[in-house]
């Protein structure tokens, strides 16, 4: 690695990381510039490999979004209607009671669970059906809302942030989403989505969502109009919130998709660059513990190779993903936990089944065991669902 290292100009930049140094925004533009991909990698993989050792972990979720109608109509969105289109939806809280409910038989522990801004419904809509996904099982985790939704809400319901938020907690919520950070530079951010949240009102929902005990992930959407620099800008304020509150779990970068939308970029992210972006962000967020390869964006053979690249995590099983696909998503709308477990054994890495905080629930050390079996089982019975839905 050394050699490896040293033939590529980032020496200084691995020593900075081996000696547990943060590096700058310079250091990160310069691994972003790198055409050395594997050089970067090499890089963010010690970083990882320091951090979380050999572990690689997934969750068993599922996905629900209670209605596709917004009020605004960011450029990049492929996922929003009006109320005028023939295929807009809004569930019911008995609708998604029902889905959970089918969900927790295939044994998910999470909940992950947003929508657009709705123009109308009551706040009572949400508390409820936080409150009644928590009465069908107490155990399950509910990572819901990001932090546009939130912003909405409060707006809708003439409350505070922190006054929505405590209403939303005691209702069950127990974890933000970190959509809709996009990139953060102002210019860019009105090129792609208009009238969104601003990065400093991102930043601030997220900031009293962790003060008040909660924690969340965070996101960054790269490959449409943002250039390198915008990047490392947008990974620097994250870096700086998490200094200040801790309350990131992982960070997940998303793959821009570009179809059905107004931003038709005519190369969107190559495997090239979600790999150097994954890695950097691994290098340089030296303050998240994890990395996620988000399958749905990268399909699941890159987000195994994102494990020798700084990921450590695969994120969900998902079953029914909506945002990626009406955007152009080639990949299935589920992920089974056999499929997950395979491309991390594969990647020779111990699989943990983990909860939304990233915390272990399964360790699974050896390959084939019982467990292994089981997931097998209930990824078939799975498949057998959907084959016949
Ligand atoms: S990205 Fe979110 S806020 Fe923007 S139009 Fe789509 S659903 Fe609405």
């Amino acid at each position: 690695m050394d050699f490896f290292i040293q033939r590529t100009g980032l020496r200084d930049i691995y020593d900075k990381v081996a000696a547990g140094e943060r590096i700058s925004d310079a250091d990160a533009l310069r691994l972003f510039e790198s055409k050395d991909l594997n050089a970067v990698g090499a890089i963010a993989d010690f970083a990882r490999q320091r951090k979380v050792g050999n572990r690689a972990s997934y969750i068993v979720n599922r996905y629900i979004n209670y209605s596709n109608y917004c009020i605004l109509s960011c450029q990049f969105c492929s996922f929003a209607r009006k109320k005028r289109d023939a295929d807009g939806f809004q569930y019911t809280t008995e609708e998604i009671v029902g889905k959970a409910r089918e969900a927790l038989n295939l044994g998910i522990t999470e909940l992950h669970i947003v929508g657009g801004l709705h123009p109308s419904l009551p706040f009572s809509y949400y508390t409820d059906m936080l409150k009644a996904l928590k009465a069908l099982d107490n155990r399950l985790q509910l990572k819901c809302f990001t932090a546009i939704e939130i912003l909405h809400l409060a707006w809708l319901a003439k409350k505070s942030v922190l006054q929505t938020l405590i209403e939303l907690k005691e209702a069950g919520l127990d974890s933000l989403t970190g959509g809709g950070a996009e990139i953060f530079r102002k210019e860019v951010r009105s090129a792609i989505a208009r009238g969104k949240e601003s990065a400093e009102e991102y930043l601030d929902v997220h900031r009293t969502w962790h003060k008040l005990g909660g924690r969340s992930t965070c996101t960054m959407l790269y490959g449409h109009v943002e250039s390198l620099a915008d990047r490392v800008d947008h990974l620097r304020r994250l870096r700086g919130l998490q200094d200040e509150t801790r309350g990131f779990v992982g960070f997940v970068p998303l793959a821009y998709h570009p179809e059905d939308n107004d931003i038709p970029v005519a190369h969107p992210p190559t495997g090239f660059d979600s790999l150097r972006t994954i890695a950097v962000s691994r290098v340089y967020l030296d303050n998240f513990d994890h990395i996620t390869a988000y399958w749905v964006g990268l399909g699941l053979k890159l987000a195994q190779v994102a494990l020798s690249y700084g990921a450590d995590d695969l994120h969900g099983t998902i079953i029914e993903e909506h945002i990626f696909h009406m955007a152009g998503a080639t990949v299935p709308q589920l992920q089974t936990e056999a499929n997950m477990l395979k491309a991390i054994r594969e990647a020779r890495r111990t699989p943990v089944q983990r909860n939304t905080f990233y915390e272990p629930i399964k360790i699974l050390e050896n390959a084939p065991t019982p467990e292994l079996q089981e997931n097998s089982a209930r990824s078939k019975v799975l498949e057998d669902n959907l084959a016949t839905a």
